[in-house]
């Protein structure tokens, strides 16, 4: 029998079908990662307000312990990954190559590391939803699928216009990505307690959690789980990139499509990643704050990649060493996955609450092949998922007519997933155009303000 026939193709119109890569990681359990000897915790790890730093140099801290407060309601707090001194706080290098105020932790390797003894919320779900919110603000959750925007915002949609659905998403349809196909497997409990959460926070009546289809596992170890009223499902969609997009979630399960520049909370949707809502599940109920992730290491060179624990802060040096990196300093590093990852030039760079991924490639890294003229062959328009014409964009990118970009062609609602670039046979980096214009034409609106 052919099982996908059970689940139907639901899917969106459009995309691209890429080569997974995930056999190397998707089903190895998830390890812990020892503690790094020193940590790096960068203050603006959020959309939003960066945190402000309530410790000092030389301050003993404890595992969990609030060590950054929030500064406002679009800001989250952030919390001791490990035992230890605070060694400083100083201008850091990112990930983007920038330099961002971070606490540096010298970590007590010898402590234990146990967690600060925290609060409890046995009454969590019978607070009112403004507590809650607020509760879940206190975690320091932000989505972990990659946006870091502040769960608890999300979580408080205005009484106009009311949440119909929560969707999960649990399709991680970049190549080589696993961490959310372990989450789904190891962390159901919370995952289902996350969902009721976010239910009640926003007064949602129904949540689906949509998956696609090559986690058919994910389906059949969660549907026993799920309550008997039918107020929380899971649905397998086709495998497709950007499958996991949030408008192409939104049209493949419900055939709702998010209008050109809208919110999903415009049609009554609130989208929320499956990691994201499993760590809301695990930490909310004790009051923990948010320390920890998991991560994929995967890609070239690695003696041993899979899906690890890892404390935030941790440097990427440090985790590559663990997962048994032997490449040289040719390959690419990227924090992410390789369609709309963030590649790195440094091993000094930390683990922040929005890495999802790291990833090495070598002899599969591609990119340095000649860029050719566009011989029109539309290919890019058929693979873009929101039907944008990356072509003539592309032609207005080198022309430096970024505003026509904008008026004509909605260059603002490319999601900069990279299917049109990766279809393009004259290797014409049309994504990195994109990004380069909506930069230009956004400080130009600052501007012009
Ligand atoms: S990068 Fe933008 S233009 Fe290219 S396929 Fe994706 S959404 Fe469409
Ligand atoms: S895929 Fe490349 S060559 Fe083909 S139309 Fe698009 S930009 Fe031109």
């Amino acid at each position: 029998m052919n099982l996908f026939n059970l689940f139907g193709n639901k899917t969106f119109s459009h995309g691209i079908h890429l080569e997974e890569y995930k056999e190397e990681t998707n089903s190895k359990s998830t390890r812990r990662l020892p503690f790094a000897p020193e940590i790096i915790l960068p203050l603006a790890q959020n959309i939003g307000k960066p945190a402000k730093p309530i410790v000092y140099k030389g301050q003993h801290i404890t595992r969990g312990e609030l060590i950054a407060e929030s500064t406002g309601f679009m800001s989250v707090p952030l919390h001791a990954p490990v035992s230890g001194i605070v060694k400083s706080i100083e201008l850091v290098k990112v990930a983007d190559g920038e330099k961002q105020l971070a606490i540096v932790i010298t970590t007590s390797l010898n402590s234990g590391q146990h967690v600060i003894a925290a609060d409890t919320y046995n009454n969590y779900l019978t607070m009112s939803r403004e507590a809650l919110v607020k509760a879940v603000q206190n975690t320091g959750i932000v989505g972990l699928g990659g946006a870091a925007f502040p769960s608890h915002v999300k979580m408080t949609t205005p009484e106009s216009t009311p949440i119909h659905t929560i969707l999960v998403n649990g399709c991680e349809c970049e190549p080589f990505l696993t961490t959310d196909h372990r989450v789904m497997l190891e962390r159901i409990e919370q995952l289902i307690l996350g969902i009721h959460i976010a239910m009640k926070c926003l007064d949602a009546p129904k949540a689906i959690i949509g998956i696609e289809d090559n986690k058919l596992d994910v389906l059949q170890e969660i549907k026993p789980h799920l309550p008997n009223d039918g107020s929380i499902t899971i649905e397998a969609i086709k495998t497709k990139y950007p499958q996991g997009a949030q408008k192409m979630l939104a049209s493949a399960l419900l055939g709702i499509e998010i209008p050109s520049g809208g919110r999903s909370s415009a049609v009554g949707l609130a989208i929320f990643n499956v990691a994201t809502l499993a760590k809301i599940g695990l930490l909310l109920p004790t009051a923990g704050g948010y320390t920890e992730r998991i991560i994929t290491i995967t890609g070239d060179n690695l003696s041993n990649p899979g899906n690890y624990l890892t404390p935030l802060g941790t440097p990427l040096r440090f985790l590559l060493e663990h997962a048994g990196f032997t490449g040289t300093g040719d390959a690419s590093l990227i924090l992410g996955g390789p369609m709309m990852g963030v590649p790195v030039s440094s091993l000094d760079v930390p683990i922040t609450k929005a890495t999802g991924a790291v990833l090495i490639l070598d002899e599969r890294a591609t990119g340095h092949d000649e860029i050719m003229p566009c011989i029109k062959c539309s290919r890019c328009l058929q693979a873009c998922p929101i039907h944008l014409n990356p072509s003539e964009m592309g032609q207005l990118a080198t022309k430096r007519q970024y505003q026509t970009m904008e008026e004509t062609y909605h260059l603002q609602d490319c999601f900069e997933c990279g299917a049109c670039s990766y279809v393009c046979p004259s290797n014409i980096p049309l994504v990195q155009y994109f990004r380069v214009a909506k930069k230009l034409n956004y400080e130009r609106h600052l501007s012009e303000e």
